[in-house]
């Protein structure tokens, strides 16, 4: 026995390290590739090429594994990181309308008049207009103030850490030879400057 660079204890064959064998067996092999050679670091897609290298296929996947110096833990971290950012990519696509639901709760709204219960009068013989809402029935009630606080911050109007999406290195930077990773940084909505006030006119 003798330890990896994570220092766990690893047999000196390969061949029979099996937590790296069920690793192997329980992922998705073609998936955990796509992973591989998404990767900055240059030994994860030096793997990846060897996995797909005919010529090595008379090696198990362990071998090559520790040909290029990666351990299970990196195994682990790599499909963890891929699974999140996929898991990142489908939540980004309800964005759109998750955001345009909290500005919809946000906005102000017209509800029955508690005082007269949208008579307009406090009584059938009374002459006098209800007080609150002047003989209308209908009162105007400000929307959640929870969404309306997280929709001024992302508009980068108040707050001390405005949210502000960085549209601009977003539409300029995606491509089809993105990593995974760069696209996921790059719709990610991160802390920026707040907006310099409008000066009213
Ligand atoms: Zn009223």
């Amino acid at each position: 026995m003798k330890r990896d660079l994570d220092n766990r204890p690893v047999p000196d064959n390969p061949r029979y390290d099996a937590s790296m064998h069920k690793f192997f067996h329980n992922v998705p092999l073609g998936e955990f590739t796509a992973a591989l050679a998404l990767q900055e670091e240059q030994r994860f897609r030096d793997l990846q090429t060897s996995m797909t290298d005919p010529r090595n296929s008379r090696m198990t996947l362990v071998t090559l594994c520790r040909h290029h110096a990666v351990t299970l833990t990196d195994l682990q971290d790599v499909w963890r990181r891929h699974q999140v950012n996929l898991g990142l990519m489908a939540m980004s696509t309800f964005a759109p309308k998750v955001m345009e639901n909290i500005a919809s709760d946000a906005a102000s709204f017209t509800d029955l008049c508690p005082t007269c219960r949208g008579k307009g009068k406090l009584s059938r013989k009374s002459k006098s207009l209800c007080p609150r809402c002047s003989g209308h029935g209908v009162i105007q009630k400000p929307g959640d103030l929870e969404s309306r606080h997280i929709m001024m911050q992302a508009l980068g109007v108040t707050g001390d850490a405005p949210l502000v999406a960085n549209f601009n290195s977003f539409s300029a930077s995606f491509g089809p030879d993105q990593g995974m990773e760069k696209i996921i940084e790059m719709v990610q909505v991160r802390p920026g400057r707040p907006a310099e006030p409008e000066i009213p006119t």
